[in-house]
């Protein structure tokens, strides 16, 4: 499709503005809405309904009902599949007007929300329904007159606290495994992103998952994500986000019952080039793209670049090459390849970093302003800061921007060394042709992601989470289900 059919059905667009609680939708109780803009052109696209603490607390009573009587969990395993099926299928019949809405909502190009956000968000539906009756429990060894079993049982009420830079991909990550393990859910979206999280609660009920079961509640952070974490009755926060907000949902969990907690954090990832890497080009382009896809709005962005000193300058010079292909257009344009940063807010955030990291000595190489201010969205170029030492601010903490800052090193060790000396553990990659090398580094690497001669080598097979304090527990795979699962151990004794 071009820009003008994509203007075109985006200004017929029906946006989703309600809450999806018990099967109905409905406006906040308190009548109120907030406007959700879209950062292409700083514009109001509709109003959503601001959901607080009450909206909160009829949608943990009807997630909790739904668990209760069983009408979801209770479900033969094939019924559940293929209602789950169905979901998928009603996300792709609804595809183009999803990636629409994902790229209004927070600015990403049309082509990655249609090639990775709605299309990836469609195969965790998918993946999670195929292996919801496939996951066994266990017998145990045990004495004769004894037999004991391992049951896998639902947690009951999920509270799932989502981000803004990968809304539907991200909510589908917590909404597959959560459902297929049987439990039911109130999903709270980002304020800045609530559209396609909308959306899917209405599909959800479409496609047949019964009312109460998948609530979508969008609201504030402090008010409707609090109250959610706050809640007696919820059985866990999954949550993906800033380590600030993590922080809050621990002493959230501590304050009331004890709800467990997941949590997906931030990262500043390193990505190691090595002067023996086979293919310097193809490291190249992992380096700008680690950094550049998605406005470097991602956990895992490859923001610091780890080069061997022998190279530096050599393969700084690839990457700035390569980095002008990022440079932002409008996210509905099918040819760009970056687009705008969520709010006006995190562009101040970035450019902020950009003039903190030049005050403290980094070399700005490429970029470093806002582009495209005369659209009214909130555009930065791609940036690349040379000479960045790993004291710096830019090397330590996370610009969700598209800034990416380059740190030699002269040997392996020292490589390792910076590479871990930092609070995150997300994800880390290296590049280098000596296979010894890359599984003796690889090893050394404390995050929860290695990616050795390629970049984000994601898939829904692998489980994705971090170390130290990117946060705990896992996403992705059939480990996802053990954080929506509890061990139970039934044991039967009998006469011999
Ligand atoms: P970012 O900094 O990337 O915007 P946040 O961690 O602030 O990410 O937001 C991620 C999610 O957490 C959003 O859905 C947001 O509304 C929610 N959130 C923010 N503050 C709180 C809070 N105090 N309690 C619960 N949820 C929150």
């Amino acid at each position: 499709m071009t820009l003008q059919q994509n203007l075109d059905r985006a200004a017929t667009l029906a946006l989703p503005g309600l809450a999806v609680i018990d099967g109905k939708l409905v406006p906040a109780q308190s009548g109120k809405t907030f406007p959700n803009t879209t950062p292409r052109d700083g514009t109001v696209l509709n109003q959503v309904a601001e959901c607080g603490p009450a909206d909160i607390d009829a949608a943990v009573k009807a997630a909790r009902a739904s668990f209760e009587d069983g009408r979801w969990r209770g479900k033969p395993p094939r019924e559940k599949k293929k209602i789950m099926f169905r979901l998928a299928e009603l996300m792709e019949r609804d595809f183009e007007d999803l990636a629409l809405m994902e790229t209004l909502d927070m600015g990403k190009p049309i082509r990655d929300s249609r090639g990775f956000d709605i299309a990836s968000a469609v195969n965790s539906i998918r993946w999670y329904a195929e292996a919801l009756d496939k996951v066994y429990g266990e017998v145990a060894t045990t004495p004769a007159e004894r037999l004991s079993f391992i049951v896998r049982e639902p947690l009951g009420v999920v509270g799932a606290i989502i981000p803004w830079n990968f809304p539907l991909h991200m909510a589908c990550w917590k909404v597959g495994p959560a459902l297929a393990a049987g439990n039911s859910i109130v999903l709270k979206p980002a304020e800045q992103s609530p559209l396609t999280a909308l959306k899917l609660g209405e599909l959800a009920l479409e496609a047949g998952v019964p009312p109460g079961v998948l609530n979508v509640v969008p609201g504030f952070g402090e008010s409707a994500g609090q109250a959610l974490a706050r809640h007696m009755d919820v059985d866990l926060i999954a949550f993906t986000g800033s380590g600030e907000v993590g922080r809050k949902l621990m002493v959230y969990a501590g304050e009331s019952n004890l709800k467990r907690v997941s949590l997906e954090l931030g990262g500043k990832s390193p990505q190691i080039v090595f002067a023996d890497a086979e293919n310097l080009d193809e490291a190249a382009d992992a380096a700008a793209w680690g950094i550049f896809f998605n406005q470097g709005e991602v956990c895992n962005a490859a923001s610091r670049l780890l080069v061997e000193a022998s190279i530096k300058d050599a393969f700084v010079e690839k990457v700035l090459a390569r980095a002008g292909a990022y440079m932002p257009g409008d996210p509905l344009d099918p040819a760009s390849t970056a687009g705008a940063l969520v709010t006006e807010g995190q562009m101040k955030r970035v450019l902020s970093y950009v003039d903190v990291a030049q005050k403290e000595g980094a070399k700005l190489s490429l970029g470093g302003k806002r582009v495209r201010a005369e659209s009214g969205g909130y555009y930065v170029e791609p940036t690349v800061f040379d000479n960045v030492l790993n004291t710096h601010t830019l090397a330590r903490e996370e610009v969700f921007g598209p800034v990416l800052g380059v740190i030699a090193f002269k040997d392996e060790d020292e490589a390792v060394r910076i590479a871990n000396d930092t609070v995150y553990g997300l994800a880390s990659g290296l590049w280098t042709a000596n296979i010894s090398r890359a599984h003796r580094v690889s090893r050394k690497l404390r995050s929860g992601l290695v990616w050795i001669n390629g970049w984000d080598a994601c898939d829904i097979t692998v489980p994705f989470g971090g170390a130290k304090q990117s946060g705990f527990g896992r996403d992705r795979s059939l480990h996802a289900l053990e954080k929506y699962t509890e061990l139970k151990g039934i044991s039967v004794t009998y006469k011999v």
